[in-house]
């Protein structure tokens, strides 16, 4: 029988770590990475046959599909929070800096942060790393920026 047609209760040699420990079971609450995004928390109920050893998944078809919708998704609100995490902080601390300011100190341009937040643009890393940055240890933050970049002066004050 093959691997991906898996009966509940047996088990199987996993194809990648050759362990006999692939069986059905729920991917509810099972962290996944995807691209640059790590522990994406499945958030579906959905039984498929996976490696308890190694954490090979085996889907294919209509499962592998509905199993890469369902990490996509993770992944587009992961992205998404970060925006939205970002603008609320420069919201509340920094609410004298205009939005274009952040946006030329980012390196991108007028309406970008507006972009993203409609998910017409995606987040990249570098980018999401400095918006998690501000967004948790906002000081520290605009020191680092601060060493390749001019820093508006409302900014530049605040870090002094
Ligand atoms: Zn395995």
């Amino acid at each position: 029988m093959s691997i991906y047609q898996l009966e509940p209760g047996v088990v199987a040699r996993c194809l990648f770590c050759r362990q006999n420990a692939v069986s059905v079971r729920e991917l509810s609450g099972r962290t996944f990475d995807l691209r640059d995004e790590y522990d994406l928390r499945f958030d579906e109920s959905m039984r498929v046959p996976i490696c308890t050893k190694c954490g090979d998944v085996y889907v294919r078809g209509a499962s592998l599909q509905r199993f890469s919708e369902v990490l996509e998704r993770l992944y587009d609100e992961r992205k998404r929070k970060a925006v939205e995490e970002f603008v609320s902080v420069i919201g509340h601390e920094f609410a004298d800096v205009p939005r274009h300011r952040w946006e030329e100190l980012l390196g991108v341009s007028p309406g970008y942060i507006s972009r993203l937040l409609k998910g017409s643009r995606n987040l990249s890393t570098p980018l999401e790393v400095l918006m998690r940055g501000v967004t948790r240890e906002p000081k520290q933050t605009l020191r680092m920026i601060g060493y390749s970049r001019r820093l508006p002066p409302a900014l530049a004050a605040r870090i002094k």
